[in-house]
């Protein structure tokens, strides 16, 4: 072993050592979110966990997680032991430990500061009456990134609830005993909140329409069944805590009155959306390759030429075939207006425009235009870009990477022996796993990172501003864990591997690159599987 790859697995090692100890002290505030009772101990641990944790992440330069520590040990400094931390202590407390969650995440999102990831700092809460399947959910929770915890009595529940918002609740009707007592508490528990939190019920004896429109009734937004397994539950957990980030819509407006456009600006600001605007037609083409527009509002009469013709110049392009286009005039006349909706435009409003009119079309176009959109440039089955989306998002990054001189890395993976999975427990299973090993990817790369189904059971990942040591080093990390993560079948559990080929781009073409990626993909299969090779540079 070289002296640099020895340093770089001796470096790892002891950022393990570090992590888990972060994770150490996350499980501990855990501990007093869900139990009031023994808080003078729980004090006790939680700073001697931190102050453990800073004295190894000090030892190993691992500067975020010291300050993050540091910061823990100085808050409960400031609380009195044997009394209950107030509710100013409560929220620097939870502060400081988003952030160590954040470091404990990811090493290279650090460096990216446009670029935060969104730790999911809300927890999944579950009471079951079956505390095997809760703790087992719980690991498998843990690997994908969530927070999770279980409990064992509705009174616990509701004060966990009262203390911190979950993001979901997996919930069993009969929790508590009773018939229908789950349903109870979460009855009462909705009462406590302005916005219900989505439930997931679920009951091995009762799937009686009664009971099921009760549950609807509380915010059950599922209702397994008789039996539901793990793999699907986490699916559908992950579903109710991905919902909540809608992006806003990027709008661009092109009118020629500077005055128009401003009002247009500040109108659709304030609606939460990004304006782009343009008062020269002429600017059209480079507005609509630099901001990628979801929407397009276009005035009818400018000098020069009409927002009819800049519609049809903008439909030549197959990219944006689908964007609405709003047309916007003084123009009242119905015949003229219908004349300009055949030459491509989606909607005509008129001046002078009521923005609450403006900004509800625009929310029901773009919502539509993006669900149109979704399905064109989606795998199906993961969520994830298709082969043709990926492709051209790499193209766009290596626009990117030349103008910015920034690094960029493209990486490959192939499950190994995925027919074996597939004839071992069959198709459906073998479909599960695709999805698990998707959703692993998108919790734990960066938001900036694209991730796309490349094939059946092959995955491409473009990482932007990444040098090809750290693409590789996050690749390992993810195999590594992704390799411990129990694959539930019925009853059984299995585990799966993947192989990964990881090419930093040299200044050429995307479809050389890929090939250089692929090529080291092969060589981590032909090396045994379940490694990650990096191409030569
Ligand atoms: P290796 O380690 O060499 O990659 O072996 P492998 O078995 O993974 O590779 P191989 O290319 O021989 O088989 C890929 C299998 O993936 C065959 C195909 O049935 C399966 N597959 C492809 N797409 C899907 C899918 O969408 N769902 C399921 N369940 N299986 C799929
Ligand atoms: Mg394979
Ligand atoms: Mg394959």
């Amino acid at each position: 072993m070289s002296d640099a790859s020895q340093k770089e697995k001796l470096r790892q090692h002891f950022a393990r050592r570090v992590t888990t100890q972060a994770r150490v002290v996350l499980d501990t505030w855990q501990k007093i979110h869900t139990s009031n009772d023994s808080l003078s101990s729980h004090r006790k641990d939680l700073l001697s966990a931190a102050d453990k944790l800073v004295r190894y992440a000090q030892r190993f330069e691992m500067t975020g997680h010291a300050e993050a520590g540091s910061k823990i040990l100085r808050i409960i400094g400031d609380w009195p032991a044997d009394t209950c931390p107030d509710d100013a202590t409560r929220r620097q407390l939870q502060d400081a430990f988003d952030a160590l969650a954040r470091s404990t995440l990811r090493r290279t999102d650090h460096s990216n500061t446009d670029a935060p990831h969104q730790y999911r700092r809300t927890p999944v809460y579950i009471a079951l009456a079956n505390s095997e399947m809760a703790n087992r959910l719980i690991r498998q929770l843990e690997f994908f990134g969530f927070r999770a915890s279980a409990f064992d009595s509705a009174r616990e529940l509701t004060e966990a609830c009262a203390l911190h918002k979950p993001e979901t609740i997996l919930m069993d009707v009969n929790f508590g005993g009773s018939q229908n007592a789950g349903i109870t508490t979460i009855e009462r528990l909705q009462e406590r909140h302005d916005t219900p939190i989505p439930i997931i019920f679920m009951s091995d004896e009762d799937g009686t329409i009664q009971t099921r429109l009760r549950a609807s009734r509380c915010g059950g937004e599922e209702f397994f069944y008789p039996a539901v397994d793990p793999g699907q539950l986490i699916e559908k957990i992950e579903t109710y805590t991905h919902g909540n980030t809608v992006e806003p819509y990027r709008v661009l407006v092109l009118d020629d009155s500077r005055a128009q456009a401003k009002f247009m600006e500040t109108v659709l600001k304030k609606a939460g959306m990004r304006a782009h605007i343009i008062t020269d037609p002429m600017e059209i083409i480079h507005a609509l390759d630099t901001f990628s527009p979801e929407i397009i509002i276009l005035d009818m009469y400018m000098p020069g030429c009409t927002g009819m013709e800049i519609a049809r110049v903008i439909r030549q392009q197959d990219r944006f075939h689908s964007v609405p286009i709003i047309y916007l005039s003084a123009e009242d006349d119905v015949s003229k207006q219908l004349h300009a909706m055949s030459l491509g435009g989606d909607d005509f409003l008129t001046k002078p425009i009521d923005p609450k009119h403006l900004i509800a079309t625009l929310h029901n176009r773009g919502r539509r235009a993006r669900s149109l959109l979704a399905l064109m440039i989606h795998d199906s089955l993961t969520g994830l870009y298709n082969h043709t989306h990926t492709l051209y998002l790499l193209d766009q990054e290596i626009v990117r990477a030349r103008q910015k001189g920034r690094p960029l890395c493209f990486a490959m993976i192939d499950i190994d022996y995925f027919k074996k999975v597939n004839d071992t427990f069959g198709h459906p299973i073998g479909d599960r796993v695709l999805r698990s090993l998707s959703m692993f990817l998108k919790q734990r790369l960066r938001k900036t990172d694209h991730i796309g189904r490349y094939g059946g059971e092959e995955f491409a990942i473009i990482l932007p501003d990444t040098r090809p040591s750290d693409a590789r080093n996050v690749l390992n990390e993810i195999r590594e864990r992704f390799s411990e993560l129990q694959q539930p079948a019925g009853d059984r559990e299995f585990n799966v591997t993947f192989s990964c080929g990881v090419a930093g781009w040299n200044n050429e073409p995307s479809q050389t690159l890929c090939e250089r990626a692929d090529r080291s993909l092969y060589a981590s299969k032909a090396h045994g599987r379940n490694c990650v090779t990096l191409a030569d540079s």
